[in-house]
């Protein structure tokens, strides 16, 4: 099974992510945790990566499309993966659809998270997130056991720089004219399926099991 989320930024995508690999047994693919984890680790695609997300801007598409298809050639992906960040932009979904070609398969479902922009200031500016090991939490929708620490491996949770609030208008900015129009791309291509991420967070999983099967 393979699936792609789509969403605005703070639309909740991580997190169902998160839920579907571990229900159906996939692997999460996250590239903003692949960025993340280069940026902290100090690699040269790490410091490229940081000078685009911090000002809240895409990364450009020849640094994250060999990423995407290096990632998902991987044996672990053979059965299938639930992409989150990825595809942004119509030429990141063009190289998705021409890698998944060479690899005989496409995508099964785009799962569009939506969230209107009301809603997203205020999620973004609540999330916490672990740089360690991923996890993430919303200081009043998900919080954490024991405020501020990362239940799963006990690290300080952060605000992400590019969640501050001045950072998180431009994302939309950025998400409205880029990644929207993948919306009729996946619509086109008669994959797209749309949830109402306004509900809380086991009911967004709800639908989304309705429309991948139990
Ligand atoms: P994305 O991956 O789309 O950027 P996240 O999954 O990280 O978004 O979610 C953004 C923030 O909103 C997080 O703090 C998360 O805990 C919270 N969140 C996610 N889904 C919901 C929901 N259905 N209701 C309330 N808060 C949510
Ligand atoms: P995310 O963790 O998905 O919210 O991504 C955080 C930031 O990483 C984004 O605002 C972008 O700067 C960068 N990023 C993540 N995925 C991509 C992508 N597919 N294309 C370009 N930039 C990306």
């Amino acid at each position: 099974m393979k699936i792609i989320m789509l969403g605005a930024p703070g639309a909740g995508k991580g997190t169902q992510a998160k839920k579907i690999a571990s229900k159906y047994g996939i692997p999460h693919i996250s590239t903003g945790d692949i960025f993340r984890a280069n940026i902290k680790a100090g690699t040269e695609l790490g410091k490229k990566a940081k000078s685009y997300m911090d000002q809240g801007l895409l990364v450009p598409d020849e640094l994250t499309c060999d990423l995407v298809v290096d990632r998902i050639s991987q044996p672990d992906a053979a059965n299938g993966y639930v992409l989150d960040g990825f595809p942004r932009t119509i030429p990141q979904a063009e190289c998705l659809t021409d890698a998944l070609k060479n690899l005989g398969g496409q995508v099964d479902y785009a799962i569009d998270v939506d969230v209107p922009d009301e809603n997203i200031v205020n999620r973004m500016s609540g999330r916490r997130a672990c740089l360690k090991c991923g996890a993430t939490y919303h200081i009043v929708f998900a919080a954490p056991k024991s405020e501020g620490i990362c239940d799963v491996c006990g690290e300080k949770l952060v605000l992400r720089d590019d969640d501050r609030p001045e950072t998180v208008l431009n994302r939309l900015k950025v998400y409205h004219d880029q990644t929207q129009p993948l919306i009729d791309y996946y619509s086109k291509a008669g994959v797209l399926k749309t949830v109402d991420g306004t509900r809380s967070l086991d009911e967004v999983f709800s639908e989304i099991v309705g429309i991948l099967g139990e």
